[in-house]
């Protein structure tokens, strides 16, 4: 304890997931002032220090960063399109795409699998994803008549064992397609990831937020 009072609306938490998320989100803190000074990979801590005394990093699940923002848990963070699309955004202000971790949201079958023929006929299709509500609209818009089934990852493995005719599944390089066998056949959409902040904390901490996201947004024009 430093003994200096510090009141609540100056402190800030940023929900961020490890891998992709985290390392793209550095070079947009650094411009806007603030060094992470602890490695999520070779750290086990879930709650990082940074160079600003005032900013804390929390490390969750991708999918659950909308859900620590929405309740005001975090003050801000960053999440896929995916991910809050799937979440639905209630409770979330998103001032900015980020431009970063950008992939696609595909659908692949097994390269054996005639997914044009199939589709044409009116088959009935199962589908395992992650994503169900994305894919859900997706194939109600091109009247295709689906079963879900969801699942929590390795997607790639449900057409090899005959768990599903097609996934719906994110894609960036294609290559963990490409070693499973797995064909894409349809994109769905472009995904990138966005800025989200709570509601309550974009009001009662503006003034140490707004420099934060003004230079996220600067970088992220610049970077791309
Ligand atoms: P790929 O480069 O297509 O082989 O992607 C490898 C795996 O990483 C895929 O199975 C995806 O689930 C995941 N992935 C790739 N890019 C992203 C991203 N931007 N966000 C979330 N997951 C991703």
């Amino acid at each position: 304890m430093s003994g200096v009072f510090k009141p609540a609306t100056r402190q800030l938490i940023l929900a961020l997931s490890k891998g992709r998320i985290f390392e793209d989100t550095l070079p947009l803190l650094e411009a806007a002032g603030i060094r992470v000074t602890e490695n999520p990979e070779t750290s086990r801590k879930l709650i990082l220090d940074t160079s600003d005394p005032d900013v804390r990093v929390i490390i969750v699940r991708a999918s659950d960063v909308p859900t620590y923002v929405q309740y005001g848990a975090a003050d801000f963070g960053v999440a896929g399109k995916d991910v809050l699309l799937e979440h639905g955004g209630e409770g979330l202000y998103q001032p900015i795409d980020l431009n970063i971790a950008r992939c696609r949201m595909s659908v692949a079958v097994h390269a054996g699998f005639d997914y044009e023929t199939a589709v044409r006929q009116g088959a009935r299709l199962r589908v395992a994803t992650k994503f169900v509500q994305t894919a859900r609209e997706h194939f109600a818009a091109k009247g295709v008549h689906v079963d879900l089934i969801k699942l929590y990852g390795s997607m790639e493995l449900a057409p090899l064992v005959g768990l599903s005719d097609a996934i719906v599944d994110v894609v960036s390089t294609g290559s963990t397609l490409r070693a499973n066998n797995l064909v894409e056949v349809e994109k769905i959409m472009d995904i990138s990831s966005r800025l989200v902040v709570n509601q309550a904390a974009l009001k009662l901490k503006r003034e140490r937020l707004q420099p934060i996201l003004a230079a996220f947004e600067r970088a992220s024009r610049i970077e791309k």
